[in-house]
């Protein structure tokens, strides 16, 4: 098969949809690899690295779109791109359809094969392609948490881990899952004082062995949070009921009772954000202030940490993405079952039953 990837245009996104050693890999499985001149370039991976690993530097995206049976991507294809695509394509990317009826009839009408990363599954019925993001974003929430607490920023002046005789900050964790696990492991590794909320039992469990006393785990319960906000330095909202909006677990009358230059760093944002005065920002503009308390609520997290995003993002999509240029994507969709939930549209119709009735289109 010939993979084809195009340099992303969707406004500040540096990340690329193959890394030169992805590339590498599909050549020694004897496909072609064709990439857009410079798709790499802003996140150190040249032209020439891709050269080496076998792939062809094509000038355009008009180029790669009409050299490539498949193209693999990292964001939901601009309008140029879609225009681009034909019934012979087969596109693997992010696509977040549901909320987007004018890429779904786009994409409808390219009849083209349309995967999306966020509805690929595991065997444990989780998203493995959002997986790596939420790593990223659970893990940069501490190091711009530890950011905010600076004077500059408006925060209270503390360091995470404080100094021998000096107490380290509290941080308060909302959400235990891989965002809020993975916020936990950067916290503790700070020497910061830290606890888990979680409303699964199981998973309290699971995080009560893994963190074995140096992170503690608390239920969540209205009142059980707003205790702990009046205690915290950083909280850090990670939250997900999935398919729904965030849960504010912080309301606006709880910042009252928090200490002056407290952060809170929403990382459910783009789920509406889980304490009631956030805000979706920007990495040009981050953060904003109420009641005192620093709010740091970026809706794109990884974007800002584009390389370890790339890589984390492909090491996760290039075993789907071997399957279907080795089997072809009939044979790789049906032989497995996870990668068939993420097909979202194919032949002119939408695939994906939440997509067709949140669109209320036919399935
Ligand atoms: P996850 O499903 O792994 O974890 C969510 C956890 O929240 C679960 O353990 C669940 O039990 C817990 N939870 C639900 N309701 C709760 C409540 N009331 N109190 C305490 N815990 C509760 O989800 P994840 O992959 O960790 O993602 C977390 C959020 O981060 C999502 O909204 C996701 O979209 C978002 N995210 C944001 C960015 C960004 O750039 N801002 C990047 C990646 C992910």
């Amino acid at each position: 098969m010939r993979v084809g990837t195009p340099k992303e245009i969707k406004v500040r996104e540096n990340r690329v949809g193959l890394t030169p050693d992805g590339a590498a890999e599909l050549v020694r499985a004897g496909h072609e690899v064709v990439v857009e001149t410079n798709a790499g370039a802003n996140i150190g991976f040249t032209d020439a690295m891709y050269e080496k690993a076998g792939a062809k530097i094509l000038p355009d995206a008009a180029a790669v779109f009409g050299e490539a049976d498949m193209i693999v991507k990292v964001k939901e294809p601009q309008p140029s791109e879609t225009a681009m695509l034909t019934p012979d394509h087969v596109l693997f990317t992010y696509l977040h359809l549901a909320p987007d009826p004018v890429q779904t009839e786009g994409l409808r009408k390219s009849g083209c094969i349309a995967i999306a990363y966020e509805t690929v599954t595991d065997s444990d019925n989780r998203l493995p392609l959002l997986k790596p993001m939420s790593e990223v974003a659970g893990r940069m929430s501490v190091q711009v948490g530890a950011h905010c607490l600076e004077m500059r920023q408006g925060g209270r002046g503390m360091l995470l881990g404080g100094i021998p005789g000096v107490t380290p900050a509290k941080v308060v964790i909302l959400g235990g899952g891989v965002a809020g696990t993975h916020a936990a492991e950067m916290a503790v590794g700070a020497r910061a004082d830290v606890t888990i909320f979680d409303r699964s039992m199981k998973r309290l469990a699971e995080l009560d062995t893994q963190f074995a006393g140096v992170a503690k785990t608390a239920f969540s319960t209205p009142a059980a949070v707003e205790a702990a906000c009046r205690e915290a330095d950083l909280i850090i909202g990670a939250v997900l009921i999935p398919g729904a909006a965030a849960p504010k677990l912080v309301t606006r009358d709880m910042l009252k009772g928090m200490k002056d230059g407290a952060v809170l760093v929403d990382i459910a944002i783009d789920q509406g954000g889980c304490f009631e005065t956030s805000k979706a920002t920007t990495h040009d503009d981050p953060t904003f202030i109420v009641d005192g308390v620093v709010h740091y609520c970026v809706a794109n997290m990884p974007g800002a940490v584009a390389r370890t995003s790339t890589l984390g993002l492909t090491n996760a999509t290039l075993p789907f993405m071997m399957a279907l240029a080795n089997k072809g994507a009939k044979k790789a969709l049906n032989d497995d079952p996870h990668l068939a939930r993420g097909l979202n549209v194919a032949h002119g119709e939408v695939a994906y039953e939440p997509v067709a009735r949140d669109l209320d289109l036919p399935y």
